[in-house]
C-alpha cells in the first residue's frame, strides 16, 4: 500500500542518500510513493545520487530529483529545501541522515575533526530542520526523521565527537518536536547500532567479529532495517509518535 493518494502526493527530502542507510530510506519511500529529494555532498556522490534519482523515477512512477547540498553550510541546506518544493510544492517528511565519523581519541582529537563532526551531523541537521519546518508549518503537517546513534545515548571512546554530536541530535530532537507538535509536525529519532555501510567497512574482521559478539542478534543490521523504521516514523499514520529515540540495534545495548 503506498502512502500517496490521487489527491495528494507526498514528498521527501532525504540527506546524505547517494549511498548506505539514506540511500536505503531513498529506496523504501520512493517503493511507498514519496516523491523524493536525493542528496549528497561531493561531485562522485552526485553521479550516485543523479542514477539513483532516474532509477526510482522510472521504477515507481515517482518525481525524484537529485541535489548536491553540503547540510553544514545553511546556505546550501536552505537551497536543498527550496530546490525540493520547487520540484514538488510541498515538504512532507525531512530525513537528516547525512554524517560523517573522525574517530580518534580525544586527547589526541584535531579541532578540526571535532568541529567537521559536529558542523555535519549536528549543525547540518539543524540547517535543515530549520529550513524545512518554515514549509512544514505552512502546511501544518510534516515528518521529521534524524538519523542519531546508540553511541548517542551510550558514548563511545574514540568517538567523542561523533557521540557528542548524536547526543546533539537527540537533544535537537525533543525540543523540535515540543515547538512543533501542535501544527502537526513530528520530531523523532532512530539510533542505529551497527549497520553494514561504507562507514563501518572500515573495521577489520577481527573488529567485526568482536562488535558481533557484543550484539545479542550476532550480527550487523542492514540499511533496509533501518529504512523499514524511518518509513513507518515518515507516515500519516505515526502522528502521534513524537520527540522519542528508537535504538535499531539488534538488542547491542540492552
Ligand atoms: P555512509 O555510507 O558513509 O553515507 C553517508 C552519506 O552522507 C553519503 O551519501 C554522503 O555523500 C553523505 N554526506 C556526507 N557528508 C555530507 C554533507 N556534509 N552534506 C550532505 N551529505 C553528506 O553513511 P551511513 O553508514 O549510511 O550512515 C548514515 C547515517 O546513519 C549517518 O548519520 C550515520 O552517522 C548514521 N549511523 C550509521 C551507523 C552505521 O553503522 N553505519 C550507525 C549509527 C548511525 P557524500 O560523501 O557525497 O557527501
Amino acid at each position: 500500500m503506498t502512502e500517496n493518494t490521487e489527491t495528494l502526493r507526498r514528498s521527501a527530502v532525504i540527506t546524505g542518500s547517494s549511498r548506505g542507510i539514506g540511500r536505503a530510506v531513498a529506496e523504501k519511500l520512493a517503493a511507498a510513493g514519496y516523491d523524493v529529494c536525493v542528496n549528497c555532498s561531493s561531485e562522485r556522490g552526485l553521479a550516485d545520487a543523479q542514477a539513483l534519482a532516474d532509477e526510482l523515477a522510472s521504477a515507481h512512477g515517482v518525481r525524484a530529483i537529485a541535489k548536491a547540498a553540503n547540510v553544514a553550510d545553511a546556505a546550501e541546506a536552505q537551497a536543498l529545501i527550496d530546490a525540493a518544493h520547487e520540484a514538488f510544492g510541498r515538504i512532507d517528511v525531512l530525513v537528516n541522515n547525512a554524517g560523517i565519523t573522525r574517530d580518534g581519541l580525544a586527547v589526541r582529537m584535531k579541532e578540526e575533526d571535532f568541529d567537521a563532526v559536529i558542523n555535519v551531523n549536528l549543525k547540518g541537521t539543524f540547517n535543515c530542520c530549520k529550513a524545512a519546518a518554515q514549509r512544514m508549518m505552512k502546511q501544518r503537517y510534516g515528518r521529521i526523521v534524524n538519523m542519531a546513534s546508540v553511541v548517542g545515548v551510550s558514548g563511545n571512546a574514540g568517538q567523542a565527537n561523533y557521540a557528542a554530536s548524536k547526543a546533539g541530535v537527540i537533544g535537537l530532537t525533543k525540543s523540535l518536536a515540543r515547538e512543533l507538535a501542535a501544527r502537526n509536525i513530528t520530531v523523532n529519532a532512530v539510533a542505529p547500532g551497527f549497520i553494514a555501510t561504507d562507514m563501518t567497512d572500515e573495521l577489520s574482521d577481527k573488529q567485526r567479529n568482536a562488535i558481533a559478539e557484543r550484539i545479542a542478534a550476532r550480527r550487523f543490521g542492514e540499511p533496509e532495517e533501518v529504512a523499514a523504521l524511518v518509513r513507518f516514523l515518515a507516515s500519516s499514520g505515526s502522528g502521534y509518535i513524537t520527540g522519542q529515540v528508537i535504538c535499531i540495534d539488534g538488542g547491542m545495548a540492552l
